[in-house]
């Protein structure tokens, strides 16, 4: 799958709009604008906007990109932006990485570098988007360490951005470069209205190269759409976990 986030597009053009005119007017409210705050910024504003996928072998026309911008204006976004910029520089790590330009000494290692998991989750009833629904994603029995602090898991789903959930996991350490491993994840949906889900998929991952500051955020991992029903209004299962009958 070759499925691309275009918000992901927006965002990080934004941020970069902002940090350089921030920059630009001497940065009076002194804020710190290292890599990871605008990378944390860019977590910030991804977190809180509604994902627009398309598939990457297919550019995007321009009457797709002016519906784009009509669904979520720019405005909208320089406020999120904003307002991530501000909480992600109240939230700073004890250790210095205030200083203008963090530099890394440490040498790249190999990692799977895991993308961004999204996923879509209504009401099978209604088909209306989900809020107040708490998604957990594990791996091995045990909850997967996220990228950074702007993602949580469990994450609830919040209602101005219904239905839509994203997790970034954090970077798994490898042996050695070009190791090719499919990682087995586990998605627990828990609602107190709904029957709980749980969803099983693989990611294929190959080890490469760890690069400290990269927004390599531009791969995402897309699962099908999810539907939760009521207690007892589970129509035999089907359309969630169809694929996982044991074969008896
Ligand atoms: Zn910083």
């Amino acid at each position: 799958m070759d499925i691309h986030n275009t918000a992901e597009d927006i965002v990080f053009n934004t941020v970069e709009t902002i940090f350089a005119a921030i920059q630009k007017e001497g940065n009076p409210e002194k804020f710190c604008l290292c890599d990871q705050c605008r990378m944390d910024t860019c977590c910030y504003a991804l977190n809180r906007i509604e994902p627009r996928y398309m598939n990457s072998n297919r550019g995007m026309n321009r009457m797709e990109m002016e519906q784009l911008k009509r669904q979520q204006t720019e405005a909208d976004i320089a406020t999120l932006v904003y307002k991530g910029l501000r909480l992600v520089n109240h939230n700073q790590r004890p250790t210095g990485h205030d200083s203008p330009t963090v530099v890394n000494d440490e040498m790249p290692k190999p990692a799977f570098d895991i993308p961004t998991i999204v996923g879509r989750l209504f009401d099978g009833i209604t088909f209306a988007p989900l809020a107040d629904v708490t998604v957990s994603l594990h791996c091995n029995s045990v909850l997967v360490a996220m990228r950074n602090h702007n993602w949580q898991n469990p994450y609830t789903l919040v209602a101005n951005a219904p239905g839509a959930f994203t997790f970034w996991p954090a970077a798994i350490s490898a042996d050695a470069l070009d190791i090719h491993k499919s990682f087995e994840f586990t998605l627990k949906i828990e609602a107190p209205a709904y029957e709980t889900i749980t969803h099983f998929f693989k990611i294929p991952v190959v080890s490469r190269l760890q690069m400290s500051s990269s927004l390599s955020g531009d791969r995402s991992f897309k699962l099908p759409d999810l539907y939760m029903f009521p207690p007892g209004e589970v129509p035999g299962q089907r359309g969630i976990d169809d694929s996982k009958q044991p074969d008896l």
